[in-house]
């Protein structure tokens, strides 16, 4: 069955994804999401929508789905967990554009709906949809975070964000055998460092901080990283706080085991970190060795609060751990040693080292996920860098889709 595709956005850009699948008399959506940029962005409108799928939690993926929820009252298919963050990301960014004057793209009562409209969906598990099975399998990115198999004639995999290495948190994703592979490639042209080595020198470089007396900050993405650095960091022994949004997705993190590759370490870690509940208590927390907090590039949050104490002080550190996107603090930081706080230029006289703990695959790992699906054809997405797969892709029928051009693939 020959059905049409097309990319409403996060074809060629790492943000707002969206693609629709239309067939057999219906639409389907995969993912609709949003860039957290300041004027945020959002995919081309979502013409009528039957059933919605999505991979996971983060903004670039969910942040748009109560704009069709609302309007199409279609049935979205996901993890329990991925729906239970979602909601907390979707009301935060709905908070976010209230207090920066931003149009905001849906309503509170949209969030509502879209969490009514949730099919709760485990790994392994197949749902039909007329002619069409669907089944969930682990992608490896975050915990809950899901690929999509959907078998009609053939199978078409569509992977969201995909991570093939194990992490702390979970294990990598393991290929699928399909006909068509949906896949994308964040790190096109790059490779990460040994995890194990970046471990080692970041673990090495929080210990000559806290030898010479500083304080480490760690500005965090409050799901997944939060959390994979706690557990990288649980038997150190220092007196560590844990600040922001990550505090409580760790405490839905822990609500589904299943999701995570080793809870008890989860558990372990949240118990060897002091929580900032109270605003009192970031007054001690600045005092301490370690501060693992949100926003992950500096961009709001705590971390902002901790900058302002710590700023002026040369022997403490900032560890980015994450992607730090162009106009951010955090990208500012790396290229100027500069942030702006409170609208004004400040110089941060804190040390400031970056480490790659990326969520995602590398070049090498997503060519050999590609060849090991053994797929006809390959459609490249969510990726700025898509052409320098080509080389390494020779054997297979390349798709890189535009935005908004419709492409068609043999299900
Ligand atoms: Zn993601
Ligand atoms: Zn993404």
């Amino acid at each position: 069955m020959i059905m049409k595709f097309r990319f409403l956005g996060g074809a060629d850009i790492v943000g707002r994804m969206g693609m629709t699948i239309e067939g057999d008399g219906k639409t389907m959506l995969v993912e609709y999401g949003m860039s957290p940029t300041k004027p945020p962005e959002y995919p081309i409108a979502a013409p009528k929508i039957d059933h919605l799928f999505l991979t996971h939690c983060h903004l670039d993926h969910c942040g748009m789905v109560p704009a069709v929820c609302g309007r199409d009252d279609c049935e979205v298919f996901t993890t329990p967990l991925s729906a239970e963050i979602s909601e907390i990301m979707l009301y935060d960014s709905l908070k976010i554009a209230k207090a920066e004057g931003y149009m905001e793209p849906y309503t509170a009562s949209d969030v509502e709906k879209t969490m009514e409209l949730v099919v709760p969906f485990g790994f392994k598990d197949t749902v039909e949809l007329g002619k069409t099975d669907v089944t969930l399998h682990s992608a490896g990115h975050i915990p809950g975070a899901a690929m999509f198999e959907f078998k009609y004639d053939h199978n078409t995999l569509y992977t969201g964000d995909l991570h093939t290495a194990d992490q702390k948190l979970v294990l990598g994703a393991k290929p699928i055998k399909c006909k068509n592979l949906i896949i994308e490639g964040t790190y096109g042209g790059r490779n990460h460092p040994s995890r194990d080595e970046t471990v080692d020198d970041f673990i090495a470089k929080i210990d000559e901080v806290i030898d010479r007396g500083g304080t480490v900050i760690i500005p965090c993405f409050a799901v997944g990283r939060t959390q994979e650095i706690m557990i990288i960091l649980k038997d150190l022994g220092y007196e560590m706080w844990v600040d922001g949004m990550g505090r409580s997705v760790t405490g839905l993190f822990l609500n589904y085991p299943e999701y995570l590759r080793d809870p008890r370490s989860m558990r372990a870690a949240r118990k060897n970190f002091r929580e900032v509940k109270t605003s009192s208590m970031r007054k001690p927390a600045s005092k301490g060795q370690i501060i693992v907090t949100t926003g992950g590039m500096l961009d709001g949050g705590p971390v902002l609060g901790y900058l302002r104490s710590l700023k002026d002080d040369p022997k403490s550190a900032i560890l980015l751990v994450g992607y730090q996107a162009e106009d951010t603090n955090g990208r500012l930081l790396l290229e100027t040693g500069s942030i702006v706080l409170d609208g004004e230029m400040v110089k941060i006289e804190c040390e400031v080292q970056k480490y790659d703990f990326s969520a995602h695959a590398g070049h090498d790992e997503i060519v050999e996920f590609a060849r090991k699906c053994e797929p006809e054809n390959i459609v490249i997405m969510h990726s700025e860098t898509r052409e320098l797969f080509l080389p390494d892709l020779q054997d297979y029928n390349i798709i890189l889709p535009e935005l908004g051009k419709e492409f068609e693939l043999d299900v």
